[in-house]
């Protein structure tokens, strides 16, 4: 990290400190503190000089008098944008309704996210910086800020922290947050796995031994460490494997770094002379990164002592973009891009994150008011999300795995109860159909249609669960108010 600050750097620190003057965090400290923490991250992620002032500067038009044309008279028009981006960003985030409706449900919010995200990916890596001192120092809101900030975060930042492969960002969130919205199982599986490394560190330092001594045997120059998994993908992990333990084979996982990519495929190879690698658990992400850019070699294998340990095994280039990932490429690449990157200049991002121009690229064509089909859009930034049209072409967004009824539901109760059909993309569809990203869905409705218990069955999310039970409870007794009926009884 550099000593001493560049004279535009210290210059933005008294912009801000005279903009925030008089202010205060909830934590009772001057609100100076927080850009200064914000800068501090940025430089630890190795951005350039503008983002690192943009990070300096990113509350200033919301919170203060300062204005974006002084920002851009004193600092440059790649500042301001920067600035102007947050701002955006963070009003776009405001107009919408609360957590559970994060996401735009109407077509114009959506647009404006787009644009806000898309303008300038550094835009987003500031929001994320912000972000991250934000949670660091959450205990000083009330209660429920914390839990409504820590899920907002879980739901939307850290996945963002994953796309962007931010690796290391994404465990500080995505942990930091889970303490908040589920102290209970926090604690719990914290000191579930502290056990279990306890357990295994015997036979870990055993295992490092043999391998230390295979790879060196070889001539290969190695670097050894062991990798802590993070309580929130194991509470995600366990979830998904029905709260078996045993069938989470990467508790316990040492990392191999080595010099280039040959050396990882021989590594791989003396791994598996030592141990018995599982069936189907080796997967070269080198060959085939992940999606976010990842790339490694992972292999589980059983030891001689029945241990089932999971090895990853990379370049160091390799290693600093899983952790740091898109802020590395920012810095490999700082030179180009500091000079090139600015609204539209695309090309300089490294290829592995081709989705970022995708994102752009849909930025851009939205901005000239052109329609863009969704489907056809590789980007999910929440991959749990899949967002519908009405055939008016409003945009509904919805849990995977959601059904017609889910989405009339969502509609309205009204739409919701009177259903009796529904057209996907125009065809006559049934109500067992999944809804599918992009699908245009069109509910049929009839005065004389009442809600059916059978329904239930056809049902996804929670949300219309209970707007469906409650039209089932009013139909039993439509002349009187049903918590009324049910407790004179
Ligand atoms: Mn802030």
């Amino acid at each position: 990290m550099k000593e001493k600050d560049s004279p535009r750097i210290e210059k933005a620190i008294e912009v801000a400190r005279k903009a925030h003057e008089g202010q205060l965090r909830k934590t009772g400290e001057p609100y100076l503190v927080h850009p200064l923490a914000v800068k501090k991250i940025l430089e630890e992620w190795g951005m350039d000089e503008d983002t690192i002032i943009a990070g300096l500067l990113h509350d200033t038009v919301e919170d203060t008098d300062l204005t974006l044309e002084e920002i851009k008279k004193e600092f440059g028009e790649s500042v301001a944008f920067l600035v102007d981006g947050v701002t955006k960003l963070s009003t776009a985030r405001n107009g919408m309704r609360d957590i559970d409706t994060y996401l735009p449900a109407t077509k114009d919010n959506f647009l404006r996210l787009m644009i806000a995200l898309g303008d300038d990916i550094r835009v987003l890596i500031i929001k994320l910086a912000d972000r991250l001192h934000n949670l660091r120092t959450l205990s000083a809101l009330p209660p429920d800020k914390q839990k409504k900030i820590a899920k907002e975060t879980l739901e939307v930042f850290a996945p963002l922290a994953d796309r962007l492969n931010m690796g290391l960002l994404r465990v500080e969130l995505a942990d930091l947050s889970f303490k908040y919205v589920d102290p209970r199982r926090f604690e719990e599986l914290k000191t579930l796995i502290e056990k279990y490394n306890q357990s295994a560190e015997k036979s870990l330092k055993k295992i490092e031994d043999e391998v230390k001594t295979a790879l060196k045997k070889e001539k290969i120059h190695f670097k050894l460490s062991g990798r802590v998994k993070s309580v929130y993908s194991l509470h995600k992990k366990l979830a998904k494997h029905n709260q078996n333990i045993n069938e989470i084979y990467d508790l316990t996982a040492l990392r191999i770094i080595v010099d280039d990519v040959t050396d990882c495929y021989l590594v791989l190879g003396l791994i598996h002379s030592l141990y018995t690698p599982m069936n189907g658990r080796i997967k070269d992400y080198i060959a085939m990164p992940k999606q976010n850019g990842y790339q490694s070699l992972h292999t589980t294998v059983i030891t001689k002592d029945k241990r089932v340990v999971e090895f990853q095994i990379r370049t160091e280039k390799m290693h600093e973009y899983a952790e740091r990932g898109l802020a590395a490429s920012f810095y490999y690449n700082e030179q180009k891009l500091t000079e090139n990157y600015k609204k539209g200049k695309i090309e300089h991002l490294p290829t592995n994150l081709l989705w970022i121009t995708e994102l752009q690229m849909t930025a851009a064509k939205l901005r000239e008011g052109k329609r863009v089909d969704l489907k056809k859009l590789k980007i999910n930034l929440f991959a749990d999300k899949i967002f519908v049209y009405t055939p008016k072409g409003d945009i509904i967004d919805l849990p995977k795995g959601a059904l017609p009824l889910d989405f009339a539901y969502k509609l309205h109760s009204e739409i919701g109860d009177h259903v009796v059909g529904v057209k996907i993309n125009g065809k006559m569809s049934n109500l067992n159909k999944k809804l599918a990203q992009g699908d245009i869905v069109e509910i049929l409705t009839s005065k004389n249609q009442t809600p059916k218990q059978s329904w239930l069955d056809k049902i996804f999310t929670s949300h219309a669960r209970s707007k469906l039970l409650r039209a089932l409870r009013f139909e039993k007794s439509p002349d009187s108010e049903p918590k009324k009926k049910r407790k004179s009884r």
